[in-house]
């Protein structure tokens, strides 16, 4: 058994089978040109991160479960409090950039400035060593491989951004974590789970595709997973668990996107934390071994 420095909980020192994460932002950080929720309107918003962050720290708890929390750093600054209590309750903090911005609609020094405005955020509320990173949108991909270099660089060793899906990736990327070298050193790429459906990758492990599946169709992906020697990855939003989400009109896509099946989502989560072995990312043998070498 080890502690964690600064934790408050025990953990085993045993890999864990699959990895939890969690992007803690609010309900009004969507991505793409939205008058309603555009950045400078944020400080007028209604505020839900903290309640239901919250209440998915008591679910992980409840489980048993340690996770990631990739956390946005503009709550960070607003809400330290809830970054110290993550960390007090021994969950591993990464980077979800400070301004929840797309990656390949930045320009590098941009997007160096706003990663580097996240960590001091995160380290100044008490998150040590803040090394893994997931962009919003999953929006690492072809058009701005130029990220890894940067998070490279920065002293990033996780990134967890590039999904295998086709509208915000590509199917040709692997699904299992992966080194990827840069100009500045090697970063090892932590992809989420998805699954073939009707001749289709689906997301299974966030969004739409996590809460239209049903707990037993997850696990058994899990499962299937584990055999062929792969972790799983899912990923979850505060605002996906709010029992009292607040709505604005979005377009098409991204009104699946964030009000797709939120009905019930909380208690089917709850069954497949119970269900599952989940740690947090740096619990993964694969991570545990690259950080070995
Ligand atoms: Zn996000």
């Amino acid at each position: 058994m080890s502690v964690r420095a600064s934790a408050s909980v025990v953990h085993t020192a045993a890999p864990r089978a699959h990895a939890i994460t969690i992007d803690v932002e609010e309900w009004f950080h969507i991505c793409g040109p939205i008058e309603a929720v555009a950045c400078e309107r944020w400080p007028s918003l209604r505020s839900r991160v903290v309640e239901t962050t919250r209440l998915l720290l008591d679910d992980l708890d409840e489980a048993g479960a340690r996770a990631t929390f990739f956390i946005v750093g503009w709550v960070a600054e607003r809400y330290p409090a809830l970054v110290t209590d993550i960390v007090a309750a021994g969950h591993e903090v990464g980077s979800h950039g400070h301004l929840h911005r797309r990656v390949y609609e930045l320009q590098p020094v941009t997007f160096r400035d706003d990663i580097r405005r996240s960590v001091a955020a995160l380290t100044a509320a008490g998150a040590p060593d803040v090394r893994a990173f997931r962009a919003p949108e999953w929006s690492i991909n072809d058009r701005s491989l130029w990220g890894l270099d940067i998070l490279a660089a920065e002293g990033f060793s996780v990134d967890a951004s590039m999904a295998p899906v086709k509208l915000v990736g590509s199917v040709s990327y692997p699904r299992a974590p992966h080194a990827r070298s840069t100009a500045s050193g090697s970063l090892l790429e932590v992809p989420p789970l998805v699954a073939d459906r009707f001749g289709q990758v689906m997301p299974l492990g966030w969004g739409w595709g996590l809460r239209m599946s049903s707990p037993r169709r997850v696990l058994a992906a899990l499962e299937a997973a584990h055999r062929a020697g792969m972790p799983g990855v899912l990923t979850v939003h505060p605002w996906e668990v709010d029992p009292d989400p607040p709505r604005v009109s979005l377009p098409l896509r991204l009104r699946f996107a964030h009000y797709f099946r939120l009905d019930g989502f909380r208690a089917r989560l709850k069954t497949i934390l119970r269900g599952g072995d989940f740690g947090a990312i740096g619990d993964l043998e694969a991570v545990r071994a690259a950080d070995r070498a």
